[in-house]
């Protein structure tokens, strides 16, 4: 057998087996004779299509809920990105402050005081090109979210293959025949 054995269930009995390569399988615990239901059987094409809607249906709200994650993460690197702009807003307000105080005070305050404004204000000075960088780097990854993939490893578990789909359609044709011979 090349094909990989694939369970089929008797209609008469609910006996499983595997599948032969034959047009007519025979029931081992019971002797019935039978045919697999092709997919073409109207039944087995309306369960596929319902199938396949509860699979697009889950991969949308995939979607959705990887879209909400993307735009939680840009919106809170834009709120950094705020953050970073109003703290070298600070800085630059301080050291303008601090280098108008030394200007002011230039005749009357000892030289000490003025180098220690002068080297804070510098200082402040640096802090706030680091805080603008920041600022930048925030912004341009904000602008990149939508390229980039969800840091968090999304969950798949809930999504089907196609090979659990044809189980479970052989599944439900292979009951309906035993259970009600009319389609529901
Ligand atoms: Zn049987």
């Amino acid at each position: 057998m090349d094909e990989p054995p694939c369970p089929i269930f008797c209609p008469v009995c609910g006996q499983e087996s595997e599948a032969r390569a034959a047009p007519v399988q025979q029931c081992p615990a019971c002797g019935a004779q039978f045919f697999i239901p092709s997919s073409e059987d109207a039944a087995g094409a309306e369960a596929f299509e319902s199938l396949a809607d509860q699979q697009s249906a889950e991969q949308e709200r995939l979607n959705r809920r990887r879209i909400r994650a993307v735009q939680l993460e840009r919106r809170s690197l834009y709120r950094s990105r705020t953050y970073m702009l109003i703290a070298a807003l600070t800085c630059l307000g301080a050291a303008a402050q601090l280098i108008w105080l030394a200007v002011e005070g230039r005749q009357v305050a000892p030289p000490m005081i003025m180098g220690a404004q002068i080297v804070l204000a510098a200082g402040l000075g640096v802090l706030s090109i680091k805080f603008l960088r920041r600022a930048s780097t925030y912004r341009a990854q904000a602008e990149t979210t939508h390229l980039a993939e969800p840091t968090a490893k999304p969950d798949f578990s809930t999504l089907r293959n196609g090979s659990q789909l044809a189980e479970r359609l052989t599944d439900m044709v292979s009951t309906k025949t035993s259970d009600d011979p009319s389609p529901d």
